[in-house]
């Protein structure tokens, strides 16, 4: 076995470290300023594809300003993805009003984020388009660090935290 080399640029099966902050429409929507560098495992589509695809090849510390078209970001609009619900499927502890955000949960235990457009007698209207959908996003990257993933994080498909990880 050969001695493992520290990698020196953003390649597949690396754990990147970046520093980021996210701008939607000349608004910051979004940045590791707030809850610390975000670390993920790439090439294994833990980050959304087009700000994956634009950092491969940078090295520890180069900055990019990345913009990412809603194809390759979050998805377009979708019509189909607002949804009639009858009212009497939520639990009477949520407040129905529009403008609410709620996070359901489907029958695969996949957490859906819904944002309530109108409330009726019998039914309630729900936009279940991510927040950021048709938008173009401007990302302001920094490469913070680099490492080798370690063989559970490979078969995992994600990176494991400081301190310890269980599944
Ligand atoms: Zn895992």
């Amino acid at each position: 076995m050969s001695a493992e080399t520290q990698p020196t640029q953003v390649a597949d099966k690396l754990v990147v470290t970046i520093d980021y902050t996210l701008t939607v429409e000349g608004e910051e929507v979004d940045s590791s300023r707030e809850e610390g560098p975000l670390t993920y495992l790439h090439g294994y589509g833990n980050i959304i594809s087009g700000l994956e695809k634009a950092l491969v090849g940078l090295k520890v510390g180069d900055q990019k300003q990345v913009t990412v078209t809603p194809e390759d970001g979050y998805g377009e609009y979708d019509e189909e993805a607002v949804m009639e619900v009858p009212r009497d499927q939520f639990p009477a502890e949520i407040p129905l009003e529009p403008g609410i955000e709620l996070h359901i949960t489907d029958e695969d235990n996949e957490t859906m984020h819904a944002i309530i457009l109108e409330v009726g007698d019998d039914i309630v209207v729900l936009d279940t388009n991510h927040p950021l959908a048709d938008q173009e996003l401007n990302f302001d990257v920094t490469i913070v660090s680099l490492r080798t993933a370690t063989k559970e994080e490979l078969a995992h498909g994600h990176v494991h935290g400081e301190g310890g990880h269980h599944h």
